[in-house]
């Protein structure tokens, strides 16, 4: 006990505490996930550089305490992410992206591999325009990184090889494609399956095993639909709560 640990740090959330504190929760390189109190520092600009806010990134410096917080003694912002505010649909996306982070990993499990995709992919997101394309690789990669990847090329019943075709049975509750064997008739269907078409299945594949960067420039034209609601309903059977930030980006795709 009473150690300094220093991490690289993005803050996933910010929120203020008392008159002068910040709790935030960031993603360490070094640490994981972990919630900190920053004492004062709505009063010490030296000690933060007001930069802890959500997409903050710097070298954090952190004493753990007894308890739940860890004390934030420092925040050095050496790089950040700062076009990613000036534009209402990077801040939606960039959201998503922080909050289906910090809801997906467990606390204290530092996991370099993840650190690196949501650095890149806001990263990518600042660089560029917000695409649904890149959330989606996110997501697939960040499931694949936690060991919950989709089986999207084997049977989750019987582990058999399921050929490419027009369209299979994907089960969100068995987190993969059914082959029509396991499936039997259209009545023993579970009522989590839907049917994936053959194209949005080589588009999720691509999105799942290309670089961040490249994912991001895939064009999903009709499939985009059907594997966003496919992918949230997979989400949806490792996640706590819903995300808020999922009805802030579908507000803007209406508005
Ligand atoms: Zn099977």
């Amino acid at each position: 006990m009473g150690a300094r640990t220093v991490s690289e740090a993005i803050v996933l959330r910010a929120v203020d505490y008392g008159e002068a504190d910040r709790v935030v929760t960031l993603l360490g390189r070094e640490v994981g996930k972990v919630s900190a109190i920053a004492r004062g520092a709505r009063r010490s600009r030296k000690r933060f550089g007001g930069a802890l806010e959500l997409f903050g990134a710097g070298q954090a410096v952190l004493a753990p305490r007894r308890g739940e917080l860890w004390v934030l003694e420092s925040f050095d912002a050496r790089r950040g992410f700062p076009h990613l505010a000036l534009d209402v649909a990077k801040v939606a996306h960039g959201a998503y992206l922080c909050e289906l982070s910090r809801e997906l990993q467990p606390e204290h499990e530092p996991d370099p591999r993840i650190y690196g995709l949501l650095e890149e992919a806001l990263g990518l997101l600042d660089a560029g325009e917000a695409r649904p394309s890149l959330l989606r690789a996110f997501e697939l990669q960040l499931l694949d990184a936690l060991g919950l990847a989709p089986s999207l090329a084997r049977c989750v019943g019987c582990g058999a090889e399921v050929a490419p075709g027009e369209g299979e049975l994907f089960d969100v509750r068995r987190g993969g494609l059914v082959c029509a064997a396991c499936a039997g008739g259209a009545a023993s269907v579970a009522p989590t399956a839907r049917l994936l078409s053959g194209g949005a299945r080589a588009a999720l594949v691509a999105a799942l095993e290309a670089p961040l960067a490249e994912a991001r420039a895939v064009e999903w034209g009709a499939h985009a639909g059907p594997a966003r609601d496919l992918l949230q309903a997979l989400l949806a059977e490792h996640l706590p709560r819903p995300l808020r930030s999922v009805d802030f980006i579908a507000k803007l795709r209406h508005g």
